[in-house]
This record gives C-alpha cells, structure tokens and sequence, in this order.
C-alpha cells in the first residue's frame, strides 16, 4: 500500500508526557507520521489519529491520562474513522496494559517503547483489525536511522544508550525501557556529525544512565571516550548529556568534561537522598559521604560546574532525622538547580511494596522546606553570576518579554535584548541580574 496516497493530508495529534527519552521518541514518531503523509494539529478534535506517549514514572500523569482518553469516547462516537493510540511506558508495564485495555475500550492502538519503529505497519493494521496491540517486553535490535522531526533547530536530542540495569527500588523505567543496549559509536558520530552540516550547534546525550555506555558493545568504548570521539571529529559546538548515576562516574569521565572544550560545563547527578539508610533502601549503591567526595572531585577538576540533581522526599521509611540529612547535604553540595519531587509508590517496584510509606501531610511538608532551602540556595548561585560574561547560545525570542533567550555553557537561562539574527549563535553576554530561574544580560 502507498502510504503517502492514503493517508494525505490526514491529521494527527501527539500529546508527549515525561522525560528527554519520551520527547525524543516523539520526534521519531513525528517523522515516521510525516513520511506518512500525515500532518500534525495542535487540536485534538480536528484530527485523525491522536496518541499519547505516555509515562510511567509517577502516579498523577498515568491518571490524567485516563481522564484525557476516556473523555475521547465522544469523539469516537461521533468519528468512528478517528484512531486513538497509546504507546510510551504505561502499556510496557502488564498491569496498566491490562488496565488500559480494560478500562479504555475506544483505543484502537497500543504500542510500547520498543517497537516504534513498526508504526507504519501497525497503522495498516489498524484499519482492518479492530484493536491492534504490539507491545515487546524487549528487544536485542536498536533500530537505526529511523526518520526524525526534530522539535529545535539548533539544538538535538541523541541517544547514546537505551534501557537501565540498575533497578532503584522506586523506579519503574528497568521495566519499561528493558536492559541497557547501547548504540554504535561510529552510528552516534555519523549522527552528530550530519546534525552539524544541517546547522545544529549543540546536541543532548541522552540515557537513562549514560555513565555506563558501551560496556555492552562487543568492542568497548567507555563514555568518556565516546565524548572524545564527538569532541574531535563530529562539528557540533556544544555537548551536554544526562543522566549520570553517581556510582558509575567514573575518573575518566571527570577528566574528560575538564578537558574537552566542547563539553559544557554542567552535570546532572541525581543524589535522591541524604539519608544513608535511605539510599540502601532505595538501592542507589551510594553512601553520601561517597557522593560529597565525588563532588569535591567533580569540582577540583571542574570549578565552574554547574551540579543540579533530583531530590525524592517521602520514601517509605524517610523519617524526620532521614529528610534532615537531605536538607544537610543540599546545603553542602549547593547544588545550583533541583528537581524535588514527592515519593509516589509505582505498582511493580519494590518501594511500593514496603509497608511504612510516609503519610502524604508529612510529605507535603516536607517538599515544602526542601524547596524552600533550594531556592534559596538557587538563588544565591545565580546571584553570584552577576557580574560575569558568559557564552551563551541563543536559541528562540521569548513570547512574553520579546528578549532573545540563550543558555550559558553551565546550562542557565539568560535573557537579553538583541537582534534576531543572533538566534542560531553563540554569544557573549555579561549578566546583569540574577532571579532564581534565570539570568538577565547586555550584549557584551
Ligand atoms: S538509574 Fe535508577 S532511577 Fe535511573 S532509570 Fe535506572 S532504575 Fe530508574
């Protein structure tokens, strides 16, 4: 069947929830559609497929996404030619595909995070089966060059390493993305590189726990390497990536961030808790006199480097003096940014298993402070910014202010007044003005 022809000019809508990888799987799922034919609608009642890349990771998205998709039943009703798809990381996980199955009759496809790549197929499927569900527990086969609508067009999403073998007792993605499996290096910088001769000029490395890329390989490469390799010989400017896992940060890749120019000079390294007992609890193979060593590390090789991290309050146990320690190490580390978020039990994982969860009035309280102290310390970070010139790569206008918007290399908003032609370049910009969330700067 020709694709093209059949589905002209048909419309679809993509609502993405949850991290980088889930974006970044969405541009994918956008280029397979477009090749398609399809185009894509911001309005889900002019369409005529609407997915949902959905994720698993806390409790409160899973839920609107039942609402969202249950309050479609009309639409269908009323277009019964309307496809109505759900893939990411709910339908990995049996129970909630039972559940979606069950409880959402109207959707007419399920996929998971394995197989997008089959969604030409399975809209073929579709419209002589009734329900179409293809979800793989995992796959052995990474499939390349699959094509792509990228959200920016300067700055790009790339995988280095999919899946997660680690299993921290609150966390469901070993169950939705399967074991680690990393890409070629040799498919990465033949990636990166075309991204530079198209006009990007920063690239994302994206992994569940990039540190641990390219044991898998028949011929290891360690990550540290893989960042020399882009550093050297792909043409892109600027080189991020997330996520470390503080147990896996190894020397090497200290070393290579202090030394290869491209390589900005931002970490994520989620530490989750202070709390020793905690950390066991959560399995993270950390102590945290074992991560404020490694910062000191990070730090004497690296001294302008920005740490952020993720902070988990209310993990089944956390008592007062547990929530304490978080609070001590976060005022040791100063972190210049956090994610914090309230410990939410995920069907399937341990931590939801164990029997002393933390009443929610506690929880709040505590999310309360944690945040509190972080913005405090967010803040005085940014205040000691002021003054400074810095790189920063410019990459839209904001709505709201009409000032150009860039990022210095530490990975800070900054906003200035300038011409537009700057979009697209790196430039150097001295900061005049430090909020909690962004810088303001002049041209310098
Ligand atoms: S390292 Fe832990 S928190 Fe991160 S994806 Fe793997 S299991 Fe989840």
């Amino acid at each position: 069947m020709n694709h093209l022809n059949t589905n002209l000019q048909r419309k679809f809508y993509l609502k993405t929830l949850g991290c980088q990888m889930n974006e970044h799987d969405s541009e994918i799922i956008v280029g397979i559609l477009t090749n398609l034919g399809y185009q894509q609608t911001e309005d889900h009642k002019q369409a005529d497929l609407i997915l949902y890349n959905t994720c698993s990771v806390r409790e409160n998205p899973e839920r609107k996404v039942y609402g969202q998709i249950g309050s479609l039943r009309m639409q269908k009703e009323q277009n019964p030619d309307l496809i109505i798809g759900i893939c990411g990381c709910m339908p990995q996980q049996k129970a909630e595909l039972d559940k979606i199955l069950e409880t959402l009759p109207h959707v007419d496809l399920v996929f998971g995070t394995h197989n997008i790549h089959r969604l030409p197929e399975l809209l073929e499927r579709v419209q002589t089966e009734e329900r179409v569900v293809e979800v793989w527990d995992d796959t052995e086969e990474i499939a390349e060059e699959l094509p792509i609508r990228r959200a920016n067009r300067f700055k790009a999403y790339v995988n280095v390493i999919y899946g997660c073998n680690n299993f921290c007792s609150y966390c469901v993605v070993p169950y939705t993305r399967g074991r680690e499996k990393s890409r070629r290096p040799q498919d990465i910088l033949a990636e990166i590189k075309q991204l530079a001769d198209e006009g990007y000029k920063e690239v994302t490395l994206l992994g569940q726990n990039v540190n641990t890329y390219g044991a898998d390989l028949s011929q290891k490469t360690s990550f540290a390497e893989l960042l020399a390799l882009i550093n050297d010989h792909s043409g892109i400017e600027r080189i991020r990536f997330t996520t470390s896992h503080p147990k896996d940060m190894q020397e090497e890749l200290i070393a290579a961030m202090a030394h290869l120019p491209k390589v900005c000079e931002h970490l994520h390294l989620p530490v989750q808790t202070g709390s020793d007992r905690i950390l066991k609890r959560m399995n993270r193979h950390y102590t945290s006199a074992y991560y404020l060593d490694l910062v000191a590390r990070i730090r004497e090789a690296i001294p302008d480097i920005s740490l952020t991290t993720d902070l988990i309050v209310g993990f089944p146990g956390e008592t007062d003096t547990d929530f304490e320690k978080t609070l001590e190490l976060i005022a040791k580390v100063r972190f210049s940014s956090a994610f914090t978020f309230i410990f939410s039990p995920r069907p399937g994982t341990p931590a939801a298993q164990m029997g002393d969860q933390v009443p929610d009035e506690v929880k709040k309280e505590r999310i309360y402070r944690l945040i509190e102290l972080q913005n405090q310390i967010s803040l005085e970070y940014m205040q000691a910014q002021v003054g400074k010139i810095e790189e920063v790569f410019v990459d839209e206008i904001t709505g709201k202010t009409n000032k150009l918007s860039g990022r210095t290399r530490t990975n800070k908003q900054v906003l200035f007044s300038g011409s537009p032609d700057l979009i697209g370049r790196l430039v150097q910009v001295k900061i005049t003005e430090a909020k909690t969330w962004s810088l303001r700067g002049v041209l310098a």
